[in-house]
């Protein structure tokens, strides 16, 4: 059966941390295919997000190289705000008989009450919840979503195990996972830009060139 990651983000920029995650996720787990899926424009403008445009054209970049991984402009192309539910849906749709898993950092799944019917969303998809720099894994334990014993999760974060795997509530499966830290986060990548320093090194070249050539992140004078 085709197994098929999904990794929604706003990606804004896309860097080596999200890459990382999804090489290591995909390597891992035996994934046929990664796909990543940029969010649309909201409703409001946010002075601190690209358009979506740029950020679908450089996760298309960063991603160019890797055959395992694909770009989906599902939610960047909506004109009206896009729901990770709707999203599944459709790439079910797409990709009809697959298995598919949403990744998403901890931090991110700990925000899943705060989106749009959360309590569906987990009943629609495996999950895959990877490590990410200054979050913990124990902080999941009072995720409505999960019923787990906290030593594992603490187990998880001193690395005593490097994944777990079990069932959230919804009965779905949700495979937890350290992965090589990479301290790189899209905010700090943005500060940088504004600052005029360099960030290479944190994303790759291609994505770079990019923000440099039409001067995202940088205030507008
Ligand atoms: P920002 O700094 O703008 O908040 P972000 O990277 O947290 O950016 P997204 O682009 O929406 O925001 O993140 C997409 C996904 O990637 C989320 O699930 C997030 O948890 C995960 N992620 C982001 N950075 C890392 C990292 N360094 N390591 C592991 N996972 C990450």
């Amino acid at each position: 059966m085709m197994k098929l990651g999904i990794f929604g983000g706003t990606f804004n920029p896309v860097h080596y941390g999200h890459l990382t995650a999804a090489v290591e996720v995909r390597e891992k787990l035996g994934l046929n295919k990664i796909i990543f899926v940029p969010s649309g424009n909201p409703p409001l403008k946010d002075t601190e997000l690209a358009d979506a445009k740029h950020r679908y054209k450089m996760v298309k970049l960063a991603v160019s190289k890797n055959r395992f991984f694909a770009v989906s402009d599902i939610e960047y192309k909506k004109k009206d705000k896009s729901y990770s539910v709707d999203t599944i849906e459709k790439l079910r749709c797409i990709y009809p008989g697959a298995r598919l898993y949403f990744i998403a950092g901890i931090d991110a799944f700990i925000d899943i009450p705060n989106w749009w019917q959360p309590e569906r969303l987990v009943s629609l998809a495996d999950f895959i919840i990877v490590s990410r720099p200054a979050f913990k894994f124990a902080g999941l334990a009072s995720s409505p979503y999960l019923k787990i014993n906290k030593s594992i999760l603490k187990k998880l974060d001193s690395a005593k195990l490097g994944q777990y795997k079990t069932k959230l509530k919804s009965g779905r499966e949700v495979i937890m996972m350290r992965i090589t830290p990479i301290e790189v986060s899209a905010t700090g990548i943005r500060k940088m830009v504004k600052r005029g320093k360099s960030i290479k090194n944190l994303l790759p070249e291609e994505v770079e060139s990019y923000i440099i050539t039409h001067k995202i992140y940088k205030v507008k004078s």
